[in-house]
């Protein structure tokens, strides 16, 4: 089954995904994108780094299976990425890219995680994003989670333990029942 991670910019994803990963055997879906590699990154493990023409060539020859401009930055899923053949694979998207799946395909199975205000607020501040940046980031979680509804699973990311055993949950119910 495929699950699609999904929420506002800030919310833990990418830890839970990481911490999911003690627990759970599943191919994480490398997405490509045109945004620069992170210190701490990996090309091919964290995400496919590419050119804008790259990502250009990967749209025109029908390769993607959705992408979104996120930031200044493309982000997109490959089809090669949901071939493979692992029984659980995990894709971490931001939320107009994820619906969008959703809604195309009820093989995906979405889940919607968020935090409270303040707790975002928090943690955007600690990425050293400045007030101005966390203004339109807080306005964007607000229409992103316009969206939420639409989802089946909501995780409320207050404390990464309980996220975590929330989503094995889920996962481990859903996978008995296919
Ligand atoms: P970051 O630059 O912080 O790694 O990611 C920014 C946002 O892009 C995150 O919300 C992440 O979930 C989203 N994202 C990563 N890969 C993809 C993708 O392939 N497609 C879409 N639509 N969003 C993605």
């Amino acid at each position: 089954m495929i699950y699609i991670i999904t929420g506002p910019s800030g919310v833990g994803k990418n830890t839970i995904i990481n911490e999911l990963s003690k627990y759970l055997d599943f191919y994480f879906s490398v997405s490509h994108t045109t945004r620069p590699r992170r210190e701490n990154e990996i090309d091919g493990k964290d995400y496919y780094f590419i050119s804008e023409v790259e990502f250009e060539d990967l749209i025109n020859n029908d390769q993607m299976i959705e992408y979104e401009q996120y930031g200044d930055f493309y982000y997109g899923t490959s089809k090669d990425e949901l071939s493979n053949e692992a029984s659980i694979i995990i894709l971490d998207l931001e939320v107009n890219g994820a619906t969008k799946l959703l809604e195309e395909n009820n093989k995906f199975k979405g889940i919607f995680i968020d935090i409270d205000d303040y707790e975002l607020i928090n943690r955007l501040k600690n990425r050293g994003h400045d007030a101005s940046f966390i203004k339109k980031r807080m306005k964007l979680a607000n229409l992103q989670r316009e969206k939420k509804e639409l989802y089946q699973y909501h995780v409320d990311n207050e404390d990464i333990k309980t996220s975590v055993k929330q989503i094995l949950d889920i996962i481990y119910a859903l996978e008995e029942s296919w």
